[in-house]
């Protein structure tokens, strides 16, 4: 037997996967219900059309424009992304799941190991643990992974704070905006429109985000109000990162399998979910598949992050520029983020004075 904690997609998406393969999967998941509480965006380039065809009622919106926002700039550019409900997008997977032969087993908590096929776990019902014996341990318990600490298979994990509410603004709603410069140190702001007048806004940030998140929302609306809270951990990706010890995997935001440009870790856990399943069935090595599979692109994703960081609010106003160019909206329309490596090669090769931010590299 398979036991997989947490009903994240991640967890789901590889229990999907499994049993549809003929394994016996159990997933744990801690709270009452799957989807809840939100701590998410909800928003995927269409490449996650590959994976499946998302149900309508898990789609809130389809947008096909994004405004980047720079100090003394701001250009729009072609997209196509969808916005989900996030609670209800996680019961689609899950469901998938189930249908496929996965059980669910709800307010179930992974406490600890004890030896190597043994885990201890907590009805958060009748306050009772318990043990069951498994055959491997799968962490898709999110950035606080109780399995990867566990395991200590969480060295040195560094999160940015996505602070994000949803609140009362009415944008256009075909469009979602991104905000960067000094006003948002270290990530990016943002605001998402999911009905008419209600948009999800929020900031990525090391430090002090509740100072950059209420400057950014009173710069939006004029107010302090917010509907409601989703914020959460994002985690940054780590190369390092050991994702495999004997019978023990993590995958998503426990393994910190998130693209480091946009916060994004849906698409990149549900690629991974692919990987993990081949190597649980092939007892391939899942440290070297992953890297092999998807390291190179999130590596792509880290170093961009990494020349973005030490821009100045002059170095976006000029990127900006460049992006409004024409022959680059082109190519962003036509790669997403999902697909970095072409993106970035077409980009260079269509306008090399992008290579003047290489620089930062070594800056
Ligand atoms: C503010 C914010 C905005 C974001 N916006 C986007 C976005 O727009 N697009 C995007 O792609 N990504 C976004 N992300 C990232 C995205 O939410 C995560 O990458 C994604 O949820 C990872 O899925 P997961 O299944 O690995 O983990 P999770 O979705 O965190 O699921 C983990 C599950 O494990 C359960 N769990 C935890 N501990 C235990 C335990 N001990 N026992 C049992 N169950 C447990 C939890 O209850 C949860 O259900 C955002 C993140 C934040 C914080």
């Amino acid at each position: 037997m398979i036991t997989i904690v947490g009903a994240g997609p991640a967890g789901s998406y590889l229990a999907y996967l499994l049993a549809k393969q003929g394994k016996e999967v159990i997933i744990l998941e801690e709270h009452s219900q799957v989807g809840a509480p939100v701590q998410c965006t909800g928003i995927v380039t269409h490449s996650i059309e590959k994976f499946f065809r998302l149900k309508n009622e898990v789609i809130a919106k389809r947008l096909d424009k994004v405004v980047v926002v720079s100090k003394n700039n701001r250009i729009t550019v072609n997209v196509d992304e969808i916005v989900m409900w996030r609670d209800k997008f996680d019961r689609f997977v899950a469901e998938m799941a189930q249908e496929a032969g996965a059980e669910i087993s709800l307010n179930h908590k992974f406490i600890g190991f004890e030896g190597k096929n043994i885990i201890i776990i907590k009805d958060k019902k009748n306050n009772k643990t318990k043990k069951i014996k498994t055959d491997a341990v799968v962490g898709a318990d999110g950035p606080y992974s109780a399995v990867a600490n566990a395991a200590s298979m969480n060295s040195h994990p560094k999160n940015y704070i996505g602070m994000q509410a949803k609140v009362r603004l009415a944008i256009d709603t075909t469009a979602f905006e991104t905000h960067f410069g000094s006003d948002f140190p270290d990530f990016f702001g943002w605001c998402v429109p999911e009905s008419d007048d209600i948009v999800r806004l929020g900031i990525g940030c090391f430090e002090n985000a509740q100072e950059h998140f209420y400057r950014f929302l009173k710069s939006r609306t004029g107010k302090k109000d917010v509907l409601c809270w989703e914020s959460g951990l994002i985690p940054l990706y780590s190369p390092k990162k050991i994702i495999q010890k004997g019978n023990v995997y993590l995958i998503g935001d426990a393994a910190s399998q998130v693209k480091a440009t946009t916060g994004g870790g849906i698409i990149p856990s549900l690629k991974a979910a692919h990987t993990l399943c081949d190597c649980i069935n092939n007892n391939k090595d899942y440290n070297r598949e992953f890297k092999k599979q998807s390291g190179k692109e999130l590596l792509l994703h880290l170093r961009i992050r990494n020349i973005l960081n030490k821009f100045s609010d002059n170095d976006y106003d000029k990127l900006l520029n460049l992006m409004s160019q024409e022959k680059v909206r082109k190519i962003l329309k036509k790669y997403d983020r999902d697909t970095p490596i072409p993106l970035v090669a077409n980009l260079l090769f269509k306008e090399p004075r992008f290579l003047l931010f290489s620089k930062m590299i070594f800056a």
